[in-house]
């Protein structure tokens, strides 16, 4: 892809331009440039949120139907651009095209016409007579100018993810991609624009986290922040949004264990390791990255899946063979490799992988480790690589302890053919989200969000729409009487 300028955002309709610094985007498979943007600041996030506060009251006061048609359009706009979304979300990210083709772009799409379909039928409008002569209704209102912050992984996915579900409640949006991956974002609100939607409704601003992120968490005219990103950033943007006291959802980090009881099916289980393990380069906050297996099964896990990572293709991501592509920067690469490399001394054993390979691009190949200790880095912290890390347990207890042995809880799964263990491990792993003999599914209708130190609030299904209502109760007077028993309560 040749290296084009891009704009700086897309505000009320129209793309801008940003004061700078300059910046490029980087294909991280090559290291070449892909994009040249002007980045943009705070005077940039004021005019947008002033455009999103302008449109929001007409487009929440649209009908269901007049909503819901726009983002159908919005929808059809996508797929007759699947190509292009799939190519740049490869070239900004590095990651195999068989997954923007696949997994990104169409679960993207999907979402979106999920949006338009729920745009229809939010639901919680109520009304009764508890108190015997007043009737009581319940307005579901939206809460009004969205400020969303997303990271740089799946980039049109996460952007998608928060957008939708906002416009679906009436909301409208103000969101800063991560500079590292702007294009699928902005060709998202182009489209948007060209299928109708109003023009300050959904606004793009390309920038860093410190300036922008902190521009948009910290507004007085943003009413919830809606950030997915790393731990350590959401606390921050938390701390940003409480200046004014804006409501938060916060997706975050996570640290996903793999539970392999002594009945699972093996061969199942290390297929779902390698792939619940290596999706999208390992740069998935659901990724399975600490196996916890059963000590009966420990040595076949690991051959197993040792095996099976050793077929897995690394390469050009443009090219529909590869399976597995570029992490997002060298930078990135170089972390992933340092927590790797620390991990002997800390007692484990590096049974695959580890090894930068040389040539450019920020490839790092899958890795697996074995004999991890409780205790260790690579055990307890987000690596956001291609790392699969195991350890045995010594039984259903020891299982379940060692599972919910970390701060984080966004996802988890467990493997048996035992229905009381399936039980057991649904019920007590914290987590927003357990598979039972299956590791990644998500599809629009399922709810995705964490506990703990992976945040709270969901994203995606008809539950990520509260994130983007209010609930107002309405209570009318019925009988035109005045209210002598209730106000003498009050006045006597
Ligand atoms: P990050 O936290 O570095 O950045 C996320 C976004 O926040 C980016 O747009 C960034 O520019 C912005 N940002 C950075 N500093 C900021 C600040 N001070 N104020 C406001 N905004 C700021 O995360 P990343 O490296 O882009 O993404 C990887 C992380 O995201 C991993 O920890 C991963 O687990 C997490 N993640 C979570 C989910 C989820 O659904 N829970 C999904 C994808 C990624």
């Amino acid at each position: 892809m040749a290296t084009t300028s891009i704009p700086s955002g897309w505000i009320a309709g129209a793309p801008i331009g940003g004061a700078g610094p300059d910046h490029t985007v980087v294909d991280p498979a090559t290291g070449e440039p892909v994009a040249e943007v002007a980045l943009a600041g705070s005077a940039e996030v004021d005019a947008a949120v002033s455009a999103a506060r302008a449109a929001q009251r007409d487009w929440g006061a649209a009908t269901p139907a007049q909503r819901s048609q726009v983002l159908g359009a919005l929808a059809a706009a996508l797929d007759a651009q699947a190509d292009l979304l799939a190519e740049q979300e490869t070239a900004h990210t590095g990651k195999a095209i068989r997954l923007s083709r696949e997994f990104d772009v169409p679960g993207s799409i999907d979402n979106v016409r999920f949006f338009a379909g729920a745009a229809r039928i939010l639901e919680g409008k109520a009304s009764g007579e508890y108190s015997g002569d007043h009737t009581s209704s319940i307005r579901r209102e939206p809460v009004g100018v969205v400020g969303s912050i997303t990271p740089w992984n799946y980039p049109l996915q996460m952007a998608v993810w928060k957008v939708l579900p906002a416009l679906a409640a009436g909301c409208a949006v103000v969101l800063k991609p991560s500079e590292l991956t702007p294009l699928t974002t902005l060709t998202l609100a182009r489209l948007a624009t060209e299928a109708g939607l109003p023009d300050g409704v959904f606004n793009v601003v390309v920038g860093t986290g410190a300036d922008v992120g902190a521009a948009i968490a910290g507004h007085p005219g943003v009413d919830t922040v809606t950030f997915t990103g790393s731990t350590a950033v959401g606390r921050t943007v938390m701390g940003q949004a409480a200046t004014h006291g804006t409501r938060v959802q916060l997706e975050l980090g996570g640290k996903a264990p793999f539970v392999v009881f002594d009945d699972a099916d093996l061969d199942a289980a290390i297929a779902g390791a390698v792939a619940g393990s290596l999706i999208n380069a390992g740069q998935d906050c659901t990724a399975a990255t600490r196996a916890i297996v059963a000590a009966d099964l420990y040595d076949d896990f690991v051959a197993g899946v040792a095996e099976v990572m050793r077929s897995v293709v690394m390469g050009d991501p443009r090219d529909p063979a590869t399976d597995m592509g570029s992490l997002i920067s060298t930078a990135h690469r170089d972390k992933v490799a340092q927590m790797v490399a620390r991990a002997p001394a800390q007692g484990a054993r590096v049974v695959l992988g580890g090894q930068v390979p040389d040539g450019p691009g920020a490839f790092y190949p899958p890795t697996l480790i074995a004999d991890v200790a409780e205790s260790s880095e690579i055990y307890r912290d987000e690596v956001f690589g291609p790392v699969l890390t195991v350890s045995a347990f010594t039984d259903d207890d020891d299982a379940m302890r060692r599972a919910n042995d970390t701060i984080y809880g966004l996802a988890a799964s467990a493997w048996t053919r035992d229905v009381y263990r399936a039980g057991r491990a649904s019920r007590e792993i914290h987590a927003g989200c357990v598979w039972i003999n299956d590791h990644i599914p998500i599809l629009s209708e399922m709810p995705h969000g964490g506990v703990g130190a992976s945040g709270f609030g969901k994203d995606m299904s008809m539950y990520s729409l509260e994130e983007y209502l209010t609930v107002k109760h309405v209570m009318s007077d019925n009988t035109g009487v005045v209210q002598k028993d209730w106000h003498r309560t009050v006045f006597a």
